[in-house]
């Protein structure tokens, strides 16, 4: 059974305030929260080091950026497009590593500003060894076991193409030789988890990429820290799965006298809990005593595809227009504002609509979306049904709340049509 979900760090007042300041739907950050999940990420244990890497994918915002810059995160970029707006929001090249899927265009421009390159498949090796005989470089390795919670966010294991399956390490080590590569650092990032048991045999297996290697320093585990978005959900306990990871540096340097500098890369962990989508209720229908009551939001699957695309829960937390007293709960379908049947924010992964216990939500009032920190304004099916993207807000430690991407004119959704007819 689904419990009643709370708000995470607004209040009711704040939320009607920001709705008539700002318009629904908009999405809300906190300052003071991303700072304290910076603080939480820089203390997972460690014996020799630690470098945390923000996955900016997760969420590009210049504003977030530049608060993660503050605390001493460093980036991980997923494309030279990511470099690029890293850069522009002032983060010294050094602090970038790219982690591309698709070859980038111009490595060579990149790696020559001072960006680390992450070589994911023995093609990407082969050609960077071709740019830079002689370079230093990092490669990302498949250990063959992953733990998404679905099977859509695995990225480990014989069915994810991330990285270079772990038996072609022969391949790899004659690359490396050919081209005379320094491999300082290795890397996996095998999905969303929080079971001590998968961290441990991660830090295993990419451990042995070190031992292969002698002039690794640094081991990255990526990133993949699952967050509790519902309150039936649990949240990844960074020292537990840290403790023994710690203790694995310390073995392999007791065995092998060197001292690595272990590397982290949480995307989810720093920012999804982090972010809220204040949205209002435009209407309410029902199918009948053996039917549902669907509430219709004036958000939908161009804010946040999640729910559609993998089945996502997100707390949905009701705030009446005006305060008013408890109100009963309801069970509800709460369906998004795009014309396609996936449009649907409580639903099981495979789409079968379910209810989602609430407190009463009249139309106009609001619903705030809990949890959208992270790849929801990032990836989305924006301007579908030709809605506008989505704006931002931040709420600043000072208690100011401030615009950090303003809504989309409708002109900016075709602008870059040509009309030939
Ligand atoms: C997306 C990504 C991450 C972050 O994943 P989360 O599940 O958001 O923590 C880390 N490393 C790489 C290489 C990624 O592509």
């Amino acid at each position: 059974m689904t419990s009643i979900e709370k708000l995470k760090f607004l209040n009711e007042e704040q939320v009607r305030s920001i709705a008539e300041t700002f318009g629904t739907p908009v999405f809300v950050y906190s300052q003071k929260e991303i700072e304290r999940r910076c603080e939480e990420a820089l203390s997972f244990p460690n014996a020799f080091g630690l470098q945390v890497r923000y996955a900016m994918k997760a969420n590009p915002n210049t504003n977030i950026l530049k608060i993660m810059k503050q605390k001493g995160i460093l980036i991980d970029a997923s494309s030279e497009y990511e470099v690029s707006r890293a850069l522009a929001s002032g983060f010294p090249a050094e602090s970038i590593m790219l982690t591309s899927q698709q070859f980038p265009k111009d490595l060579k421009k990149i790696i020559e500003l001072g960006v680390s390159f992450n070589a994911c498949s023995l093609k990407q090796l082969e050609a960077y060894g071709k740019l830079f005989p002689g370079g230093k470089v990092s490669i990302r390795f498949n250990p063959g076991l992953g733990s998404g919670h679905t099977k859509k966010t695995d990225v480990g294991g014989v069915a994810s193409a991330f990285g270079i399956w772990h038996e072609k390490l022969s391949e790899v080590r004659s690359l490396v030789k050919q081209y005379n590569l320094n491999v300082e650092k290795v890397h996996t990032h095998i999905g969303s988890g929080s079971d001590p048991e998968v961290w441990k045999a991660v830090a295993k297996y990419t451990l042995e990429y070190a031992e292969a290697f002698e002039t690794v320093k640094v081991v990255s585990l990526g990133g993949g820290y699952k967050v509790g978005r519902m309150a039936d959900e649990k949240s990844t306990d960074l020292q537990k799965i840290g403790e023994p990871v710690k203790q694995q540096f310390i073995d392999f340097a007791t065995q092998h006298n060197r001292k690595l500098i272990l590397e982290i890369e949480p995307g989810t962990y720093l920012i999804a809990l982090c972010g809220a989508l204040v949205t209002r209720v435009d209407d309410k229908v029902d199918t009948g005593t053996k039917g549902f009551t669907f509430l219709k939001l004036d958000t939908g699957m161009d804010a946040n595809t999640r729910p559609s695309l993998y089945g996502a829960r997100h707390p949905l937390v009701t705030v009446t227009k005006h305060p008013d007293t408890e109100r009963p709960i309801e069970e509800y379908v709460v369906v998004g504002h795009c014309c396609e049947s996936g449009d649907l924010f409580t639903q099981k992964e495979g789409g079968e609509a379910v209810t989602r216990p609430m407190a009463r939500a009249e139309i106009d009032d609001y619903v705030v979306m809990e949890a959208v920190g992270a790849y929801c304004s990032s990836m989305s099916t924006k301007n579908y049904n030709s809605f506008p993207e989505t704006g931002e807000v931040i709420l600043l430690s000072s208690g100011e709340t401030k615009w950090i991407r303003k809504p989309q004119s409708l002109e900016e959704i075709y602008k870059n049509e040509i009309s030939v007819i």
